[in-house]
């Protein structure tokens, strides 16, 4: 089984005290790369650590996420797009990035103009974005729409609908990536009836830790070796075997972020 995270902050404090720990369960469940992103300025620093410690199971990617945006945004979005620019063979994407007005509607336009910048910014370094987005979806692909040129995207903790699939590719282009997380498993999710519209060839695992913890460990710290639900309950729902999903889905991972296997 080769399974790859596409998604983890297993760089925060929740992690201190036992991330030897969780990297040796996340390999004994077959994780074989972890794909970590950092959210904002301060998190550069301990993701790079970390990246370090695990330089074979990790790979990083930088942004601005549309919830750390606050009066200190600019000063934030020069340190993030420097270390990027510097290091940018040290990246696999840009990201997270994204609108989110689940939380805070009041910085809406300061998250559309940060969206777009570091859009522009992935597609000048050449780098796919990670992008979050949550009860702003018109806002997101509009905002997609506006730029000059489209960048390879990821719709990560995707929790939509087919319609909603099929929405983003036309904006985003066919060629765009879905993330399916522990949401996959709740009990309310619909998430499942969106996979066929996805398709294996655009679909790729995360966990999100450490939050959103699949079914049976919900409501708890996840990690990564937690993917083995999500993925167990996808394989299921495709009526594939696991380890056919395990493999296409590595697969997507490679295609997507690079050459990261
Ligand atoms: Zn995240």
């Amino acid at each position: 089984m080769k399974l790859v995270d596409t998604h983890t902050h297993i760089y925060l404090n929740e992690f201190d005290g036992d991330i030897t720990g969780v990297m040796e369960r996340a390999i004994d469940a077959g994780i074989i790369k972890m794909v970590l992103p950092a959210c904002d300025a301060g998190s550069i620093k301990p993701m790079n650590d970390l990246h370090r410690a695990y330089p074979d199971l990790t790979v990083m990617a930088a942004g601005l996420h549309p919830t750390e945006i606050g009066d200190d945004a600019d000063a934030q979005m020069k340190i993030i797009e420097q270390e990027l620019r510097e290091n940018r063979d040290r990246y696999v994407a840009i990201g997270e990035i994204g609108m989110d007005l689940y939380w805070d509607k009041s910085r809406r336009d300061q998250q559309i103009h940060y969206f777009s910048y570091q859009c522009r910014l992935a597609t000048e370094l050449d780098l796919p974005v990670i992008i979050h987005c949550r009860e702003a979806l018109d806002e997101t692909l509009r905002a997609i729409s506006s730029l000059p040129k489209t960048p390879r995207s990821i719709f990560h903790s995707f929790s939509g609908t087919a319609e909603d699939v099929a929405t983003i590719r036309r904006i985003a282009g066919q060629d765009t990536y879905f993330g399916i997380n522990g949401i996959v498993t709740f009990k309310k999710s619909r998430v499942a009836e969106a996979l066929p519209q996805i398709g294996i060839e655009h679909l790729l695992l995360e966990t999100d830790a450490p939050y959103l913890s699949p079914v049976p460990f919900r409501g708890k710290r996840n990690e990564p070796s937690y993917i083995r639900h999500t993925a167990d309950f996808i394989a299921a729902s495709l009526e594939i075997s696991v380890d056919e999903l395990a493999d296409r889905t590595s697969q997507n991972a490679q295609h997507i972020f690079g050459s990261i296997l």
